[in-house]
């Protein structure tokens, strides 16, 4: 009598349970579906939908979340969120399930961002009010001039006309840097703008038509957010050319990416007794670089890099006291300071597009120049 009691109270309301999941280290979509208490023809449905609206399982990664809703202990509806741009909703339609992609309504903004360095180019990137990894868009705009590591003094100010993607007033990521500046007490002043080519590429030019990329880069640091200090933190890698050792030395917090300097072919990548995990690159100019005591390999002998390629993560493998990255170039294979080399930039803008380049490029120009509000309320 008692349950007959309970089944009626229930048959006049709907009893909806709501359950919200991650996918956890190792499962499928299907284990988390079965754990969520689906059964298999459920769990196939459910797939089934999601597939049919471009869902790709392999990219199911642990933070993925799910939220299930049950109505009377059935699924009446799953969402399920990858990120910020891709979400899915499956709904529960008679006898059938139903998805469909979620679109993010997205635009692109153009803003002038500045920053002013107090203690670190993170924390002048928050104070301005913007996302930490606007630090990483702007360095690799001056990535064969600049090391935002070592280079970057208080007092140093940034300047940028930036795309920023927004959705609902938040800034989800920044796009193209379109101009940007930096003045600085150890670098001086920079300007770099981007430019389209008319076959379609994009570079980045001085003011007078120069092109901005070198052979080889400032630095064969990323620079980016390591694992182990993360956001916020000042990296201060301490740097030191050793002859007797052969290269330079740059202390670093371990996994900090390691990046090839200048296209190239990777000569070696693997294990030896004093380098450790040990990547060689070698480059035009019969220039080869090595990059040893990785963490991290993510290269293969004879393998094309491109300038900028991440090749692996700093370390202390091999003989080596503490996470550091040991940089070492040759050329015509005697050992060379990479602190005293100097590498011509790319070639100029054709002078054809010069008058081209100076139309589209003056306003942003002109955006570099204004002064800041705080400065005009003075
Ligand atoms: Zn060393």
């Amino acid at each position: 009598m008692i349950a007959l009691f309970v089944a009626l109270s229930l048959s006049g309301t709907d009893l909806t349970i709501v359950k919200n999941r991650r996918l956890e280290q190792n499962a499928t979509v299907a284990k988390t579906l079965f754990a969520a208490g689906l059964d298999e023809p459920t769990v196939d449905a459910v797939q089934g939908a999601l597939k049919a609206n471009g869902f790709d399982f392999k990219k199911a990664r642990p933070s993925d979340q799910l939220r299930f809703v049950f109505r009377n202990g059935q699924l009446d509806q799953l969402d399920y969120r990858r990120s910020i741009f891709s979400e899915w909703q499956v709904r529960r339609d008679g006898d059938r399930y139903v998805g469909k992609k979620g679109e993010l309504e997205r635009e692109t903004q153009l803003a002038v961002v500045e920053l002013t360095v107090e203690s670190s180019v993170w924390e002048a990137a928050k104070a301005a009010g913007e996302k930490p990894e606007i630090a990483v868009t702007l360095s690799d705009v001056f990535a064969w001039d600049i090391d935002f590591y070592r280079d970057v003094q208080k007092g140093d100010r940034m300047r940028a006309v930036i795309e920023k993607v927004v959705s609902k007033g938040r800034v989800l990521e920044y796009g193209n840097v379109l101009a940007a500046s930096y003045v600085g007490s150890t670098v001086g002043a920079k300007k770099s703008f981007r430019y389209r080519m008319p076959d379609g590429s994009e570079s980045y030019y001085l003011e007078d038509g120069t092109s901005a990329r070198k052979t080889f880069l400032k630095t064969p640091l990323k620079f980016a957010a390591v694992v182990t200090s993360g956001f916020g933190t000042r990296l201060h890698p301490i740097l030191n050319y050793v002859g007797s050792h052969n290269g330079v030395d740059y202390g670093t917090p371990l996994g900090t990416p390691v990046w090839a300097v200048a296209d190239g072919t990777v000569t070696r990548a693997g294990w030896d007794k004093g380098g450790g995990n040990m990547v060689c690159v070698r480059h035009v100019y019969s220039l080869e670089t090595c990059y040893l005591h990785l963490s991290k390999v993510e290269v293969k002998e004879g393998q094309r890099v491109a300038q900028k390629t991440v090749i692996g993560a700093s370390g202390s493998t091999g003989l080596s006291t503490g996470p550091h990255l040991h940089f070492a170039m040759k050329k015509a294979g005697s050992f060379v300071n990479p602190l005293t080399q100097t590498f011509p930039r790319a070639d100029p803008l054709p002078k054809p597009l010069l008058a081209d380049f100076q139309e589209k490029t003056g306003p942003l120009g002109a955006q570099l120049e204004a002064k800041s509000v705080a400065e005009v309320a003075r």
